[in-house]
């Protein structure tokens, strides 16, 4: 089996040792599959965002092992864990935080640019990522100018834009109407389904949780 994330007895807290000390995270194991595609599902403030931060190498744990890949990040210095979020972990929030002044298709280029794809080969790779969500028609478009469900879509394809093995999305759908939300969650699967990438998606919304493969429920901290 091809582990790509493997997260064992996770503890973090905030203001650690104050009197306002949050206990987030208290001892959390989760471990996803290559092609397997988890929904998050746990009430505001259990540690949904904490938890995919760490899990994207945005954060560091107080405690417990998180290896991504196989590789144990943990101990990682800091350049390595910046390599591997950057080729190995895609993110997607719950606005979608595109550059405004790009176009659609520029802000899918701009992160293989940065990854050292030559030009061609990284707008040739945006514009098939476009289109697999159905968004071609508006490559040359602003962010300003899409719908905040083709916003989303373009979201996802600049997080894929490096091919990631990892993709890690905080309420993707969260600020969506339901029928918006659909379209942008088939579009979120087809992109994870078509390249066998493991993905943590957290949620409210228990309809979408349930098309995932596996629902993971956070209480008191923990894995329930
Ligand atoms: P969720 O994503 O499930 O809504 P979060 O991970 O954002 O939960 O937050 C978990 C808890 O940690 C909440 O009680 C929140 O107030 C607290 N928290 C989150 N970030 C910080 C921070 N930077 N400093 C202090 N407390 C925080």
């Amino acid at each position: 089996m091809n582990k790509i994330l493997e997260i064992s007895a996770l503890t973090k807290a905030y203001n650690r040792g104050k009197p306002n000390e949050v206990q987030v995270l208290r001892g959390l194991d989760l471990t996803v599959q290559a092609g397997e595609v988890v929904a998050l599902v746990a009430p505001s403030g259990a540690g949904k965002s904490t938890l995919l931060h760490i899990a994207g190498l945005l954060d560091t744990a107080d405690g417990g092992r998180i290896a991504i890949c196989g590789e144990d990040m943990t101990a990682a210095p800091d350049r390595r864990r910046t390599a591997v979020r950057r080729n190995q972990v895609g993110f997607v929030y719950q606005f979608h935080h595109l550059l405004p002044e790009f176009s659609a298709l520029e802000n899918i280029v701009l992160p293989q640019l940065a990854n050292g794809v030559p030009q061609a080969q990284a707008r040739r790779r945006a514009m098939e990522l476009l289109a697999s969500v159905d968004v071609a028609d508006r490559a040359d478009h602003r962010p300003a100018q899409l719908s905040g469900g083709q916003q989303q879509r373009v979201a996802f394809c600049r997080a894929l834009a490096n091919a990631p093995r990892l993709l890690l999305a905080d309420e993707p759908t969260g600020n969506l109407d339901s029928q918006t939300s659909d379209v942008v969650f088939s579009a979120l699967m087809g992109l994870v389904r078509g390249t066998g990438m493991a993905a943590v998606v957290a949620t409210h919304n228990l309809d979408l949780a349930a098309r995932m493969d596996r629902v993971v429920r956070l209480d008191q901290g923990q894995v329930a």
